[in-house]
């Protein structure tokens, strides 16, 4: 399983994508495993979806509404009752400097250990599906948030007015299809994965995805005797020591002095 052998389970967790669903098809088997191992899980959506419905007798704002409910009810399912929605306008998101200080703010209120995120470069998927650019966008802008900048006490120093500081996550679990290094057990919790997206009722209509998640989660699992997993390219930001002591904390006051010489010369090493 990659360098995610052992059944790591993050504290804390941010996950930020562009549209209610994108968690249910990306990473909500990962979400589900890390609730029941205790992390506590918060979903930022930088849209609320509101151009995938298209009935031209339900108005945008009824679309957000309808939206943002089925994603709170598949947050639910999977164990999540932590739900954000910045509401940009769906369909034409960009990786703007607002945006990224708006994610700079959502990362330094929850200091996540592990942020989850899209892959920014994905284009293409397959043969048949150009990848949709609010994807991109937001999954830029978290990543452009992330690092360095919620990690910059000098940077969006404003924030500091809604008494929030700097804060370093520890890993980024980028969901990709490209070039993965890390896979996820999800056997226990796929069913959890599709009941969850079943919620999305206005976006699966007769549709039942089971089949599709079920293979989907099979064909990555291949050759690594595991029955289904969700893969990321992982990025690990701060090294166990430093996470160790200072829990994302940047200024001083926060972390923990070394003990021995050893942590001494480790954490020098930053
Ligand atoms: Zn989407």
């Amino acid at each position: 399983m990659g360098s995610n052998g052992s059944r790591y389970t993050p504290g804390r967790v941010l996950v930020i994508v562009a549209h209610p669903d994108d968690i249910e098809f990306g990473s909500a088997g990962t979400i589900a495993r890390w609730v029941r191992d205790g992390a506590a899980v918060r979903y930022v959506l930088c849209t609320s979806g509101q151009v995938g419905i298209k009935d031209p007798n339900v108005s945008l704002e009824e679309a957000a509404e309808i939206r943002e409910r089925e994603q709170t009810a598949a947050a639910k399912v999977t164990g999540v009752d932590d739900v954000v929605y910045l509401r940009h306008q769906d369909g034409i998101l960009e990786n703007t400097m607002d945006l990224r200080r708006e994610l700079v703010r959502e990362i330094r209120r929850f200091r996540p250990e592990v942020l989850i995120a899209g892959d920014p470069t994905a284009f293409f998927v397959g043969e048949s599906y150009i990848n949709h650019p609010d994807h991109r966008a937001a999954a830029g802008a978290a990543l452009d948030a992330v690092f360095p900048a919620a990690g910059m006490p000098a940077l969006f120093r404003e924030l500091e007015a809604e008494g929030l500081e700097a804060h370093e996550t520890r890993k980024v679990y980028v969901t990709t299809w490209q070039q993965p290094d890390t896979w996820v057990d999800i056997s226990e919790t796929i069913d959890v994965k599709i009941a969850a997206l079943k919620e999305h009722r206005s976006q699966m209509g007769d549709w039942d995805p089971t089949d599709r998640i079920r293979n989907w989660a099979a064909e990555r699992a291949k050759g690594m005797e595991l029955d289904y997993v969700e893969a990321y390219k992982v990025i690990t930001l701060k090294s166990d020591e430093d996470w160790q002591r200072c829990k994302g904390y940047v200024l001083p006051g926060h972390c923990e002095e070394p003990e021995t010489e050893q942590e001494a010369l480790t954490g020098s090493a930053r």
